[in-house]
């Protein structure tokens, strides 16, 4: 009998429940708790109308370790899945160790202050879990976390050494508004106005970020959805990769924007209100990006009328039996295809499939070890045919062509 507490009620936290639901097999026993227990309520009554299957719900600030580690205490989950915002992650893991439960989330720890992308506040966890015997998953969604193991398969099985990783993930898909995140706002914009940064020879090389003249940016043509804008970015799953990915010479990570989101988001750096430190108004303290978060769309929202599709993908570079050769493996995801099977938009699905995946895997013990793995430390084999069940078919073909120096 296996029990799964999911922490986060929101876009991709939808997604796991009602996967995890599906797979009925593993997760016998479902606990979503949020920060809104009314979140909660809703998604437990759509399953419960759709596969007739009851879960349970709960009121939980993640925030707080003593009300966390009095929840799985009460719940006694084999696992923990982590689908909250990446402020919780170690309040979650600090959580999981006191209670001898496994982890998994879907994004690496920030600060509230200081929004930068680093595994090293979650690698310090790696003696805490393993004296606790159990066993955390960073970064199982689909970027970082597919993109990961689709690394671990090229290394695995189509290469003798890989020197060239490019990332490129694209969403051309239609959502209907002006300006809307496919995840949270807060956490999406956080990302986008960062610095850029990636990995070359050994060296970080940062570059203007995707809002700045300067930015870095070429076309690129995507299978089914054709040529788009693809813009150099920084993103975390780089940094583990550079570590455990044999002979890599240099890694990239490209997302594509629309005209209208890039110049949308130009305008709200520029009034100020993508600030992340707080300022007085009207007696009040206010955070600028928190407020606009509240303004904007709701991600968990935007499925119905979403069409078109994402394509997220690697293109590799590397040697096999002496010869240089190039492949891509990547997935492609119909946005009215996610909403039909689980009333959410892609981005959400592709982030969701995955950690119900890696949960899936750790509950049966295909993956185990004890300590903190990233995702390419993983057999990438399992992981990547139980998503392919789940709704992510994927697809490996030469790469004929080149990508910019
Ligand atoms: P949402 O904002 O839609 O959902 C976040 C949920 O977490 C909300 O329900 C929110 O509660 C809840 N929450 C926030 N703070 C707390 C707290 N202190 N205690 C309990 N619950 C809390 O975000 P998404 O679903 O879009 O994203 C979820 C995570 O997935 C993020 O960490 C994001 O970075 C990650 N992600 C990863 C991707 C990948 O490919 N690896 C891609 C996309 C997202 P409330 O409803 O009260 O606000």
């Amino acid at each position: 009998m296996s029990r799964v507490l999911i922490i986060g009620a929101g876009g991709v936290g939808n997604v796991v429940t009602r996967k995890c639901a599906q797979n009925v097999d593993v997760f016998q026993d479902i606990l979503l708790a949020s920060r809104t227990i009314d979140k909660c309520q809703k998604i437990a009554k759509r399953i419960k109308e759709q596969y007739g299957r009851e879960i349970g719900v709960a009121q939980v600030d993640a925030d707080k370790v003593p009300e966390l580690v009095a929840l799985i205490k009460d719940f006694e989950p084999q696992i923990v899945i982590n689908v909250a915002l990446p402020y919780q992650d170690l309040a979650i893991m600090d959580a999981c160790v006191a209670t001898g439960v496994h982890y998994l989330d879907t994004a690496n720890y920030e600060p509230k202050d200081n929004p930068k992308f680093e595994y090293k506040y979650q690698w310090a966890y790696q003696d805490k879990f393993k004296q606790a015997g159990i066993m955390a998953v960073l970064g199982c969604g689909f970027d970082p976390g597919v993109t990961n193991a689709f690394c671990a398969y090229a290394q695995k099985h189509l290469f003798d050494e890989i020197h060239t990783i490019d990332i490129l993930d694209c969403n051309a898909g239609e959502h209907g508004h002006p300006f809307a995140t496919n995840f949270n706002p807060e956490i999406n914009i956080r990302e986008v106005t960062q610095v850029v940064r990636h990995w070359k020879d050994g060296q970080w090389i940062e570059t203007p970020p995707v809002i700045e003249d300067g930015c870095v940016h070429f076309t690129f043509n995507y299978p089914e959805v054709g040529p788009r804008e693809s813009y150099l970015l920084y993103h975390e799953e780089m940094e583990s990769l550079v570590k455990h990915i044999k002979g890599l010479k240099r890694i990239r990570f490209w997302m594509t924007f629309s005209e209208t989101y890039l110049t949308h988001l130009k305008v709200l750096q520029n009034v100020g209100l993508t600030r992340i430190d707080e300022v007085e108004y009207e007696g009040c303290k206010v955070v600028p990006l928190k407020f606009l978060k509240v303004l904007l769309p709701d991600p968990a929202g935007l499925g119905q009328n979403y069409k078109g599709k994402t394509v997220i993908g690697c293109v590799f570079k590397g040697l096999k039996n002496g010869k240089i050769e190039q492949k891509y493996i990547y997935n492609i995801c119909d946005h009215a295809k996610a909403y039909e099977d689980v009333e959410a938009q892609a981005v959400s699905y592709t982030t969701g499939v995955p950690a119900m995946a890696g949960a899936r895997l750790v509950l049966e013990q295909t993956w185990k070890g004890q300590g903190v793995f990233n995702i390419e430390q993983l057999d990438p084999d399992p992981f990547l045919e139980l998503i392919a069940k789940n709704g992510l078919p994927w697809h490996v073909v030469d790469f004929v062509g080149e990508l910019p120096d």
